[in-house]
């Protein structure tokens, strides 16, 4: 088998039925592109910078981020590169940053939320960001947005920082893209209002799942209710694709879910265009998608968000489309 998928290394991701899906790796450092490269991404679909910032005494400098992000576009000659801004918090802690303990870390002060009051932290990172955005094809994606307010306040800063590096003669990119998760249900629900003012989404189902369920997902007491395949997460992930379609921007997922062999079915019945995991999934990802038409897979993902159980589900994915 593993031959098999050796074979896909260099191919795009084509369904049965002739579409284009963009599969995608995640990555937490520059040391992760080799296995990226080695496994055919197409590009990152998230980098998780927050461990530049982590197991260490202070914060990163611009210079050492910008460092780490360029290595990165330019390593992927091209190829699309969605940076995650500081997604701090909850379950990722920074000693040197001394912020009071919460009751409820994932509910509390963290991420974008960080970022917009850590002024200087966050223009910093935008800074790096947008030189390093002059070598490559680079994206900046927002965590944890609740808001159509946070998303223009970190969109805002963004651009002038933009603006002040251009009057100082540094290069940026003019067509970075700039976009958001939907890792928070607020903004799967309204994802209509976001879709308007996002150039894209990417859903992070590790925490969607979580807040959805209102279940921990670092609880293993309560791990039974961490369901992806639960019809209020397809629903939720139907109306952020579809919200995003119809203003013509792209929705991806870079939650654990994307890289799921039963997860895949139902996703590309559901229209998504992106499918970021970790990088030794896309082979075997690419491999499964090639069987499948995402034309029948879109009637049979709109029946499966009717059923009663995420077990139900599961259930006709695996006698359908895994036998
Ligand atoms: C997610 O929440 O699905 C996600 C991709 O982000 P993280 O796992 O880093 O919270
Ligand atoms: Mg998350």
């Amino acid at each position: 088998q593993k031959a098999e998928w050796a074979k896909l290394v260099n191919e795009q991701t084509t369904t049965k039925d002739g579409q284009h899906v963009e599969l995608a790796a995640n990555i937490g450092t520059p040391k992760d592109l080799e296995g990226v490269i080695n496994n055919g991404a197409e590009g990152i679909g998230l980098y998780r910078t927050e461990f530049l910032y982590m197991g260490r005494t202070e914060l990163p400098s611009e210079e050492e981020q910008f460092e780490a992000y360029k290595e990165v576009v330019e390593r992927m000659e091209g190829k699309p590169v969605v940076i995650r801004t500081l997604d701090i918090g909850g379950d990722k802690e920074l000693p040197y940053l001394d912020l009071p303990k919460e009751m409820n870390p994932f509910l509390g002060f963290r991420a974008i939320r960080l970022c917009l009051e850590e002024k200087e932290i966050f223009r910093t990172q935008l800074r790096a960001l947008l030189r390093a955005s002059a070598f490559g094809n680079l994206k900046v994606m927002f965590p944890m947005i609740a808001t159509l307010d946070e998303f223009r306040q970190g969109k805002a800063m963004l651009l002038e920082e933009k603006d002040k590096l251009v009057a100082n003669g540094v290069s940026v990119s003019d067509s970075i893209e700039i976009g958001m998760m939907v890792e928070i249900p607020s903004t799967a629900v309204a994802a209509d209002l976001f879709a308007k003012e996002v150039d894209f989404f990417s859903i992070g189902t590790n925490d969607l799942i979580q807040y959805t369920m209102a279940a921990d997902r670092m609880n293993e007491r309560v791990s039974y209710l961490y369901q992806p395949y639960h019809p209020a997460i397809l629903r939720l992930v139907k109306m952020v694709v579809d919200a995003a379609h119809k203003e013509g921007k792209w929705a991806g997922m870079c939650g654990e879910m994307a890289g799921d062999e039963v997860a895949i079915p139902l996703l590309l019945g559901l229209g998504l265009d992106e499918f970021s995991m970790s990088a030794t999934s896309i082979l075997p990802a690419r491999n499964q998608m090639l069987t499948l038409s995402k034309e029948e897979l879109a009637a049979f993902a709109n029946e499966m968000i009717y059923l009663d159980t995420a077990d139900e589900v599961e259930k006709r994915v695996r006698e359908t489309y895994l036998k």
